[in-house]
């Protein structure tokens, strides 16, 4: 195509998009030349025969410690399995608490009931919406074996004073690190912090594959060793059987696409932070209290861009009838959904986590949001007026 033809494709299509209104997020078939590039690596695969471990998740697992500042990575089939295989090589499962927050995707709680030990809940700090030591400390107890902390919606966790506890009651940290891919907490990497990092690529994550997959990284060998063995039925040699494993690896398809787009994921975390960044500054003064500024030593990739609101419900009606999207990340936290509520694990009282729920609301976040995309969203918050919850008027008969 020549310059030209280039350009107005390009306009028609934001054109296109003004029309069809703003995303939650925008997919990888969205952008032609990714799509050819990626297109290009399956077909590379396809061509070898080679679908189950092999030189291609060999080579992704290399750039991906590389990328994280550390010695090993281990790809495997999600970021449940990450978590989950984690703790089995750590030796947690029956008997043990893991402290996890009550306000994150579901997975983290039951990666630790898959493992055989029993989550037990943490409330979060009202401003970042992460734990600290101060919601930590009052669930931690002589069962307690380890601390899954999560850097939520792409913030960073103030790791230091939660490694410094975590040492002081001998507890192992695995970091959940599914929404925050390439994010740096005093200049490194998250999921290098701890014992270990859990990573996911579900598609939509900032780090997205095209199916499901997930990489556990780590600066301990022996850790990585016996994940690997773990992520396929402990076979070393074929047909040799050393541990009690699974059917957990990532393919090479996967991991094919996966090299290709980490080499822009800082690019896509820079524009994500520019627009998080943009956003925030555009809503202050509207009804919506948008996410606090990063601290100083952390970071925020903007896995998703997450408002609060006391009248939620009524803004996402608003938006919707204004053509942008929303969602609720998450509308229940943990401890309240059926698997665990009433089982023992759920606490009464945890106000923050409980309160966030009836009042998050995630806008459009994605690296390729338009400018005009960005005024859409913005327009349509501030044009946003509660209206007073309805009183119930008594029929005068
Ligand atoms: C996505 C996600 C997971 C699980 O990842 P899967 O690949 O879907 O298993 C775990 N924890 C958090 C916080 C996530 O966002």
């Amino acid at each position: 195509m020549t310059w030209h033809a280039t350009q107005s494709a390009a306009r028609e299509r934001e054109q296109l998009q003004a029309l069809a209104g703003v995303p939650l997020t925008r997919m990888d078939h969205h952008d032609p030349e990714l799509l050819d590039e990626l297109l290009e690596a399956v077909r590379a695969v396809a061509r070898t025969g080679a679908f189950i471990l092999g030189a291609e998740v060999e080579r992704f697992e290399e750039d991906f410690a590389a990328y994280c500042g550390t010695s090993r990575a281990v790809g495997v089939s999600s970021g449940i399995d990450a978590l989950l295989l984690a703790l089995r090589a750590l030796g947690i499962g029956a008997g043990d608490e893991v402290v996890v927050p009550a306000n994150s995707f579901i997975a983290t709680a039951e990666a630790v009931t898959l493992a055989g030990a029993r989550p037990v809940f943490a409330d979060v700090d009202p401003v970042t919406q992460l734990v600290t030591p101060s919601t930590v400390a009052p669930v931690i107890s002589e069962r307690t074996a380890a601390l899954i902390p999560v850097h939520l919606y792409g913030r960073t966790v103030d790791m230091d004073p939660l490694l410094e506890l975590a040492r002081a009651r001998g507890l192992v940290v695995v970091e959940d690190a599914c929404q925050a891919h390439g994010a740096r907490y005093r200049g490194r990497r998250v999921g290098t912090l701890g014992a270990a990092g859990c990573f996911s690529f579900y598609p939509a994550k900032n780090l997205g594959a095209w199916g499901d997959g997930g990489a556990l990284v780590t600066g301990d060998e022996g850790l990585a060793e016996r994940v690997a063995l773990m992520r396929s039925h402990g076979e070393r040699p074929r047909y040799h059987h050393q541990v009690v494993g699974t059917t957990a690896r990532l393919d090479a398809v996967q991991a094919a696409v996966l090299r290709c787009k980490l080499r822009q994921l800082d690019g896509w975390n820079d524009a994500r932070r520019r627009l998080g960044a943009a956003l925030a500054g555009a809503l202050v003064g509207s009804s919506v209290r948008p996410p606090a500024e990063p601290a100083a030593e952390g970071d925020h990739v903007y896995h998703q861009f997450v408002v609060t609101s006391d009248a939620r419900d009524g803004l996402r009606r608003h938006l919707e009838s204004r053509g942008v999207a929303t969602g609720i990340h998450y509308p229940v936290p943990i401890h309240r959904s059926p698997p665990y509520e009433g089982a023992g694990e759920a606490r009464a009282d945890l106000p923050v986590a409980e309160s966030l729920a009836d009042r998050v609301c995630s806008l459009p976040m994605f690296p390729a949001m338009t400018a005009s995309e960005l005024d859409q969203v913005v327009a349509a918050v501030i044009s946003f007026v509660p209206s007073p919850e309805p009183v119930e008027v008594a029929s005068q008969s």
